[in-house]
């Protein structure tokens, strides 16, 4: 049985599955075996309840009135009840859940006060439901177990957040299928950058635990239990992958330039410090994403550890320049140490810079492991979904600050880039008047298209808005060039579009002078450009421009594409 899901990463898979469901809590009268178990989430759920219910009633206290924040005293005085939460206890005692017990009791006061008529009383059953919301977030929180792989195989998941990527053995991944999530969800950039298939917007309820899949990443297609015919296929592609490695073991050696002799730098993006691998072959890292450091530990990660991490990245090549992007948490990478309040958009939320911004100790921590570890390389500093000048400013202002305190400590600073990421479109549009306040641009087309198209990348249902080849998109990166270029600073792009063949041959020609991308796209990329003249890439944007839509866009580079490759296999 062959099921259609949406494209995440290409390449083809065959495993037995590994169906990984997470556990939620149950607010269905199902008895449980562990009383003690849910005893210890009640718990926790009103603790973590009571952190917020305080943080409210101070923020209440500093920006309203002492009567605000006295609502926040009956949140706390309900929260507490003895005899509610005796109730509760009861009936996990007896063997319900504790999300049930909490939802039953509550049921039950809310109802009586709703009988009695007394404005006071009926308002207090408002405050009882507020409560109610906040202790159910906390105990209906995900509870997610370790994926632990033993085998080679494919991982079947509801959807796979960027956390439970942390420890997952990746070489028993053979590939990835999922029911949710986005072409340039976390998860998915994780899958491509370490070539892994992957298959988004399959329902798994079709496919059982253990059953033989081949996941086919370049159409989106899983096969059930493959016929003899599909195995067949399956291994007359993986012979084709082995001899086209062998085309491209010669451009692991070469820097990259089109056949006309234009430079253009090759990037890699990495998670992690430890993927000295895969820094091999690029012209420098164009994109360290910090935040995995961060998330794979329980509290924010020290100075010294910090420093360690950045350091193993600024020393593993020493003569190119290694962008390090500041913390990026937000969306959907969250941090369990960080206390951010319930957003109804996170995308839209305290993520990225905002974040960084509004807890300044982590972020100056941030910045001096930066500048202690630039004395083992060549730093490029990179803040990550900048919406303002005064955002950068601030930055910068901080960063001076940490200069000069480490100087005065007695550090020898070395000399260091600072850029900022065009993820939000203003910015793209404001560029001319930022500018001048920094040295380098990247371009996350992840972000930026998310926020173009107002589409989350998340959700594979409006997955189609993911357009990277829009004319109008190529019109703005050719004015975040132009803009660029005009005051001597450079722009690379780090959003998934620039590692592939489609998008790394239109960047050329729009004159982007870095392309940073996942380690296993580096050399198809670098063998494009070295068979492409750099004038011949410029003339065919400019014929680009005259098309309407993706779809159009994208026919013609696919023409573009196979002239190209001609070349190279003749
Ligand atoms: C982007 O948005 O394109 C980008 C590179 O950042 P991230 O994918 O980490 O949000
Ligand atoms: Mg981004």
């Amino acid at each position: 049985m062959i099921k259609k899901g949406i494209s995440v990463s290409s390449g083809l898979g065959l495993a037995k599955a590994y169906k990984y469901l997470e556990s939620k809590a149950d607010v269905s009268p199902l008895l449980v075996y562990d009383s003690k178990n849910q005893l210890t989430k009640l718990n926790e759920a009103l603790n973590k309840a009571e952190v917020e219910i305080l943080e409210a009633k101070k923020i209440a206290k500093d920006i309203m009135s002492d009567d605000e924040a006295h609502i926040f005293d009956a949140h706390l005085a309900i929260l507490r009840d003895p005899y509610f939460l005796k109730e509760v206890v009861d009936l996990i005692e007896i063997g319900h859940y504790a999300s049930y017990s909490y939802k039953v009791v509550t049921d039950k006061y809310i109802k009586e006060l709703r009988k009695v008529e007394d404005e006071y009383l009926m308002e207090r059953s408002v405050d009882i439901n507020d409560v109610y919301k906040k202790v159910m977030y906390f105990l209906n929180a995900r509870s997610r177990n370790p994926i632990i792989l033993t085998e080679p195989s494919v991982l079947v998941v509801e959807d796979l957040t960027p956390s439970d990527t942390i420890g997952l053995e990746f070489k028993y991944v053979s590939a990835i299928v999922s029911e949710r999530g986005g072409k340039t969800s976390h998860a998915a950039i994780i899958a491509r950058t370490l070539g892994i298939p992957s298959v988004t917007g399959i329902r798994i309820n079709s496919i059982e635990n253990g059953d033989l899949l081949l996941v086919d990443g370049r159409y989106g297609t899983v096969s059930i239990n493959p016929t003899e015919d599909e195995l067949v296929e399956y291994s007359y592609f993986m012979d084709r992958i082995q001899s086209k490695e062998e085309r491209l073991e010669k451009y692991k050696k070469e820097h990259t330039a089109t056949l006309d002799g234009h430079k253009i730098k090759l990037g890699v993006n990495i998670s992690h410090h430890d993927e000295m691998e895969h820094i091999k072959f690029a012209e420098g890292v164009g994109l360290f994403r910090t935040e995995f450091l961060f998330m794979s530990s329980k509290d924010i990660p020290s100075l010294e550890a910090q420093v360690k991490s950045y350091e193993a990245v600024l020393s593993a090549n020493k003569d190119e320049l290694q962008v390090i992007r500041t913390l990026d948490v937000g969306g959907d990478k969250g941090l369990t140490y960080i206390s951010v309040k319930k957003e109804d958009n996170p995308f839209l939320g305290q993520r990225a810079i905002r974040l960084s911004l509004a807890n300044k100790q982590l972020f100056i921590t941030q910045l001096k492991a930066l500048l202690l570890a630039n004395k083992w390389g060549n730093l490029a500093i990179m803040l990550p979904m900048i919406s303002t000048l005064e955002e950068v400013l601030e930055a910068k202002e901080l960063l001076e600050n940490v200069k000069k305190t480490l100087i005065k400590q007695g550090h020898d600073i070395k000399p260091y880039q600072l850029g900022i990421m065009v993820e939000v479109p203003i910015v793209a549009l404001a560029l001319e008047d930022i500018i001048t306040e920094i040295d380098f641009v990247s371009i996350g087309s992840n972000d930026l298209i998310q926020y173009l198209f107002a589409a989350d990348r998340m959700n594979e249902e409006v997955a189609y808005l993911y357009q990277p080849h829009h004319p109008a998109l190529l019109k703005l990166i050719k004015k975040v060039v132009e803009v660029s270029h005009k005051y001597n600073k450079w722009v690379g792009v780090c959003g998934e579009m620039a590692g592939t063949k489609e998008s790394a041959l239109v960047l050329l020609g729009l004159g982007v002078d870095e392309l940073s991308m996942g380690y296993n796209s580096i050399l198809e990329i670098r063998e494009l450009i070295a068979h492409t003249k750099y004038e011949e890439a410029k003339e065919f944007v400019e014929e680009l421009f005259k098309l309407r839509s993706n779809d159009e866009v994208l026919k013609r580079i696919a023409q573009k594409l196979q002239e190209i490759e001609n070349r190279i296999i003749k």
